[in-house]
């Protein structure tokens, strides 16, 4: 499958079905496993122990003979010896079944966030980033609730149905007949029973996402959720989608407690002590095989009992595993293309004939050419919505063309290798992004390791060394949630000295903000500058004096390139030039 981005992982899930998918990763914790069924199965035959002994003491009390006390110290001994065992075993399946379901939870984890980590901007585009992240948490998780308790008990449970149908021939045949009938019901029953929860556990995992990605959403938007005073609709809403899960959550309980297992439960024992009796007053069994047939159907109790819980974790991992495998089989449209161009990257940039949609139907780029030499810097110039951002996503491939050509050093993009060709091209974007990490780690981002002097060198040409020494922490200064704590020209500025640092061959830099004082523009102005010497820029922006000095400006108009050339030549030839520049003029600056 394809993906932008693989991590080599020393394991391979298979990934064809919730079931294969989940079996994958029990059988890679074989050893843990088998500790676990062992413990099960000791747990169970050692709890079956205690019937049988107390039934062949029940015989030997009710016709006493002189031996008989010595005989019962034997057994209680032998009762308390077994008992002790099984609760040895019992801490050591209880633990391993602690270290096998975290084991799970981390590996599925891991493998969802490299999966994410290699889908396109395309797909991240369409994915709300609440509802992933309701998967990546919430449903990760039930799958560790699913292995631990969930798969614990219904192993466990397993060896507390299987041991009496092995112990209770050896009483007598015939009264395997209840016990039989019992199974046979009881697992009919599970069946139906997952089979129904199954749908409305899903349910429950769609509507938390939903809940999930309105609340990522509202916090994302918060300001203009304040700023529009629309709280009290935004809270009815959200109000609304938390009542939706509840009430998907209350069914999922309606299903849990018409569990028909307790009533067989109770049939079988009433006609399994009916049976004893009979064949008791036939002379066929005695007294204690009675004692002892009762315990091992009393077994059926624990199956019984845990399953209800055991079943519906079960059920809601099933569904959680259904989606999280949605999301790591859902294709996207890029691949890494390990086997593409990978030399060093000159700069040359040619886009010939190029168009594209971010859906079929529209069409934001219309039949785009032009070039830049290496070292060159461009100017591209239009108003907003006129298809400036999305053309530079077209150079790194976070988008790939629908038609025409995007040329690197005369290569097309999609025959680089795609780390070799995104490691060498810089981009600023409009929407600064900063991690809410230290300011060195922010501009050192993107480069293996570095030096701290060549970060507040990167700093100084980007004329940021001031402003980071004027906070208390200077470099280590942590940068709030999504860069909250800075003006917008700081994270500019921020983000113009990342690129000095990692110094690419190519540096995009979409300046569209607006209003900025005049001496913060003056100092971006000469940061741009000096990064723009030495590497092929394109530049988008408003600022005349950046234009005045583009090698060369592409002029766009919905879509289509309607002008290009040097400054004085469009101001010459190109009226559309003419007005948009005179409008730039304007101390009114539009945003874009
Ligand atoms: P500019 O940067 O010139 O203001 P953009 O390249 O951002 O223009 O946008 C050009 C057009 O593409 C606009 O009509 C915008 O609505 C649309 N557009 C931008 N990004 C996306 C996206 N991720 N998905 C769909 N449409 C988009
Ligand atoms: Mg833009």
């Amino acid at each position: 499958m394809s993906s932008e981005f693989v991590v080599t992982k020393s394991y391979q899930s298979d990934y064809r079905s919730p079931a294969r998918y989940i079996w994958s990763h029990v059988w890679r914790q074989k050893l843990v496993l088998f500790v676990q069924l062992l413990g099960a199965f000791s747990n169970a035959a050692l709890a079956s122990a205690v019937p049988y002994f107390t039934g062949l003491v029940y015989d030997r009390l009710v016709n006493p003979d002189p031996d008989t006390m010595a005989f019962v110290w034997q057994i209680v001994l032998l009762i308390l010896l077994s008992q002790g065992a099984r609760a040895v075993l019992q801490l050591m399946r209880n633990f391993g079944s602690e270290v096998f379901a975290q084991r799970i939870e981390r590996d599925v984890r891991d493998e969802l966030y490299a999966s994410l980590l290699g889908k396109s901007m395309t797909f991240h585009d369409r994915q709300p980033v609440g509802d992933i992240m309701a998967r990546v948490t919430n449903d990760v998780r039930e799958m560790n609730l699913m292995m631990n308790p969930g798969f614990n008990l219904v192993i466990g449970s397993s060896f507390f149905l299987l041991i009496p149908l092995m112990v209770i021939p050896l009483i007598r045949l015939e009264l395997l007949l209840v016990p039989l009938l019992f199974v046979i019901l009881y697992v009919w029953t599970q069946y139906h029973y997952v089979r129904t929860l199954h749908p409305v556990a899903q349910r429950v995992r769609q509507s938390f996402s939903k809940v999930n990605s309105r609340l990522a959403e509202a916090l994302e938007g918060l300001q203009v959720v304040k700023g529009a005073a629309r709280e009290r609709q935004e809270s009815a809403y959200f109000g609304s989608l938390v009542d939706e899960w509840a009430q998907h959550y209350i069914r999922q309980s309606e299903i849990e407690a018409r569990y028909l297992a307790y009533l067989w439960l109770g049939i079988a024992f009433g006609a399994g002590f009916l049976h004893c009796v009979l064949l008791f007053q036939q002379g066929l069994i005695s007294g204690g095989d009675i004692v002892n047939y009762m315990g091992q159907i009393a077994l059926f109790g624990f199956p019984v009992f845990s399953s209800l819980f055991a079943l519906s974790r079960i059920a809601s991992g099933i569904a959680s595993a259904q989606r999280i495998l949605t999301i790591i089989n859902t294709e996207t449209d890029l691949d890494r293309n390990e086997q593409g161009y990978s030399g060093k990257l000159r700069g040359d940039i040619t886009f010939a004939n190029v168009s594209f949609g971010y859906d079929a139907a529209n069409l934001v780029l219309k039949n785009v050419s032009f070039s830049v030499q290496a070292g060159q810097t461009l100017a591209i110039v239009g108003q907003t919505g006129a298809g400036k951002t999305t053309l530079t996503k077209l150079l790194n491939r976070t988008y790939d063309v629908t038609a025409g050509r995007v040329l690197v050093d005369g290569i097309d993009v999609r025959d680089w290798n795609l780390e070799a060709l995104r490691s060498q091209i810089s981009v600023i974007e409009q929407d600064i992004f900063l991690f809410s990490r230290t300011i060195t780690q922010n501009i050192a981002f993107g480069v293996e390791s570095y030096r701290q002097e060549d970060v507040e060198e990167a700093a100084k040409k980007a004329q940021a060394h001031d402003f980071i020494m004027s906070f208390p922490d200077g470099y280590n200064t942590m940068v709030g949630q999504r860069g909250m704590t800075l003006s917008g020209g700081q994270k500019q500025r921020l983000a113009i000295a990342r690129a000095f640092e990692s110094d690419p061959p190519i540096l995009v830099l979409d300046d569209s903000t607006s209003a900025i004082d005049s001496a913060t523009e003056d100092r971006i102005q000469k940061a741009i500058w000096t990064a723009a010497k030495g590497r092929t820029t394109l530049l988008i922006t408003h600022r005349l004096s950046q234009i005045r000095w583009a090698d060369r400006i592409v002029v766009l108009k919905q879509g289509e390139v309607v002008a290009q050339g040097t400054h004085d030549q469009l101001l010459q030839t190109s009226e559309v030039y003419r007005r948009i520049f005179a409008r730039y003029e304007d101390p009114v600056r539009s945003e874009g």
